[in-house]
């Protein structure tokens, strides 16, 4: 076992799906989801205090199943980024472990999208999105392909020859999506990705991500300010108390496993959001 997240080590065929496509139908997905390769979590007693004294995140235990799409929420400057860095390997805690139910040689491929698309903007979308593939060292007429795929089924075929600069914030961060789909990950690691965005453009996102995650499986930790995203997209949400980081609730959404714009308007995802709400404010106060 050990905290690896060298996405970029273990180059493997892309098997990409199509539920970012904007095309994709999702009563196509009655069969049920494959259980793709994922990778469970095990977070125990990890704190980080950083130099000069700021302690982000105390004694924190937390298990993520795999395949699981876990929010979490918390005050702003609690220490979730902290935790998300910790997970990914980006950071190294103070105190206790991140583990990985993984061999040593078999470690989980993972992909961080970020709030800030970090695009290369002397880079073609389509450049873009094969570079992670450049840096493993695939093949070029591999790499032209997998990105292809991955771009078409984040709806930007149109845009395959643009540079970051020509595109909208929701395609920029449709880019940034495509490009960590592209190594097919096994662990998806997301710090606020939409909350620069539009709401329209953000639920749109939200919409395909959850359509994405049902056909893929692969374990999603996603951070986010909004307790809308966070009911929408989970089925389990960690809530965070403000500095040290604790856990408030770990919470299981009652929700369906199909998740339809409709539901945005449902009493039970009204329920559902107000618990996470009293939640925060319980964080707040801790
Ligand atoms: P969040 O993502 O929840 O908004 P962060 O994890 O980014 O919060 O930060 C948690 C706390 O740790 C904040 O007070 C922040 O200023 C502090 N912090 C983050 N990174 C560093 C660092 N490299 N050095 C010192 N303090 C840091
Ligand atoms: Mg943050």
């Amino acid at each position: 076992m050990r905290n690896n997240i060298a996405a970029l080590n273990t180059p493997r065929p892309p098997k990409l799906c199509p539920a970012l496509h904007p095309r994709y139908n999702p009563s196509a997905m009655a069969a049920p989801a494959q259980s793709t390769t994922a990778t469970p979590i095990t977070i125990r007693g990890v704190g980080r205090v950083f130099p000069g004294g700021v302690e982000a995140i105390r004694n924190l235990d937390l298990d993520i199943a795999p395949g699981e799409f876990v929010a979490m929420l918390g005050p702003s400057g609690c220490g979730k980024s902290t935790l998300l860095r910790i997970i990914a390997g980006l950071d190294r805690p103070t105190a206790g472990r991140v583990e990985f139910d993984r061999n040593e040689d078999d470690a989980p491929r993972s992909a961080f999208v970020f709030q800030d698309a970090n695009l290369l903007p002397w880079r073609t979308v389509l450049a873009n999105v094969a570079l992670p593939l450049e840096l493993q060292g695939v093949e070029q007429s591999k790499r032209i392909a997998n990105a292809k795929s991955a771009i078409d089924q984040v709806g930007l075929a149109d845009a395959i020859d643009r540079y970051p600069a020509q595109l909208s914030g929701g395609m920029r961060m449709r880019v940034s999506l495509a490009r960590a789909l592209v190594t097919e990950p096994e662990l998806l690691l997301l710090d606020e990705p939409f909350a620069a965005l539009d709401e329209i453009t953000r639920q749109h996102l939200d919409d395909q991500l959850r359509l994405l995650w049902s056909e893929r499986r692969m374990t999603v930790l996603f951070v986010t300010h909004s307790i809308i995203e966070a009911a929408f997209l989970a089925d389990r949400a960690v809530v965070l108390t403000r500095r040290p980081a604790r856990v408030v609730i770990d919470h299981r959404l009652a929700l369906p496993e199909q998740r339809t714009p409709a539901l945005r308007t449902d009493p039970q995802f009204a329920h559902e959001m107000r618990v996470l709400f009293d939640a925060l404010q319980r964080g707040e106060r801790a």
